[in-house]
């Protein structure tokens, strides 16, 4: 049993802190939201007033927020709070300098610290079966790993700090720049007269084979249980896709990397976005592409 502080207690924080709860690890939570907390106090979270509150005598700190900006205020704060040697974990996804400045607050503070950013959205954060890519010392993932274990099905220890965001970012671009092309397949294919499942039977057996299309399929009828199948309903937001592929984007630029692809589908997606479809489905986007999205 670990002493675990769980900051953010959201869609994904919520039901990611009641895994660690069902596994036996006692869980303080705190979320500034009210809605948030209450939920968290019926999956056994034992729910704290204030940050300073939820991490004291904690083991570990696991903190699961909107974006960059929230995490290195909340690490900022909590660093102050905690023992030195309380291992510290973000699972959000924030884009790649963030994580290494936060990284390097805790390691100021004496503290090991893990970025382990996840796929496998609010279903996988339910189930338990999140995939976790993680960035940190050996000796920090391994005092690590059997946390995340309750969370998750699948974790890879990529490398040192911001590895995991690295990994993160770089995975959405496939996944952007992917289901942009799967859309435009489609939509060409119907001004072709080929029927939806005939260009899903013949490219999910070819080289056109890829995740947006044989588990996520944008089209109704092929693949039953994809968010095209009730009315694009998410499913993983396009707003949150915006996210992504703009962190990627960031990343591009600092780096150096040419990404002209991952900007391309950054910009159809900001589009979607501005349309009015950010809480859609992001395989909606193949109503912008055909012209008919919905009001
Ligand atoms: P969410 O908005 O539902 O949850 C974030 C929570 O953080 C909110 O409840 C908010 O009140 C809380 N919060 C913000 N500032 C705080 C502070 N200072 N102190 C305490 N609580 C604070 O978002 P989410 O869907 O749970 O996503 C969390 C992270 O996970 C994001 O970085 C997102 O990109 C990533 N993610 C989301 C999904 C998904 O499908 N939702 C999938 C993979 C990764």
């Amino acid at each position: 049993m670990t002493k675990i502080a769980f900051i953010g207690l959201g869609n994904m924080g919520g039901p990611m802190a009641a895994n660690l709860v069902k596994a036996g690890h006692a869980v303080t939570g705190f979320d500034l939201s009210e809605a948030s907390r209450n939920a968290a106090a019926k999956s056994g979270v034992s729910v704290a007033g204030s940050i300073s509150q939820a991490v004291r005598e904690s083991e570990c700190v696991i903190t699961m927020l909107p974006a960059g900006s929230h995490v290195i205020y909340v690490w900022d704060e909590l660093l102050g709070f905690v023992d030195p040697g309380t291992l510290i974990i973000d699972s959000s996804t924030i884009d790649v300098e963030s994580a290494r400045k936060v990284h390097a607050f805790a390691d100021k503070a004496g503290c090991p610290s893990l970025d382990a950013p996840v796929s496998g959205g609010t279903a996988g954060a339910a189930a338990g079966t999140l995939t976790f890519m993680v960035g940190g010392s050996d000796g920090a993932f391994s005092r690590g790993k059997h946390l995340l274990e309750a969370m998750g099905k699948k974790i890879v220890h990529c490398g040192d700090a911001g590895a995991g965001q690295a990994a993160k970012i770089c995975n959405n671009m496939i996944l952007g720049v992917s289901m942009a092309a799967v859309c435009e397949a489609f939509v060409l294919a119907e001004r072709l007269g080929l029927s939806h499942q005939a260009l899903f039977d013949v490219a999910s057996t070819s080289s056109g084979q890829c995740w947006s299309l044989t588990s996520y399929c944008p089209v109704p009828g092929p693949v039953p249980a994809s968010p095209a199948n009730n009315d694009y309903k998410p499913g993983f937001m396009a707003s949150l896709m915006l996210k992504d592929l703009m962190l990627s984007q960031q990343a591009a630029a600092a780096s150096g990397a040419t990404t002209p692809m991952g900007a391309q589908a950054a910009q159809l997606y900001s589009l979607f976005e501005k349309l009015g479809h950010g809480a859609e489905d992001f395989s909606g986007l193949i109503r912008m592409l055909r012209g008919t999205e919905a009001a």
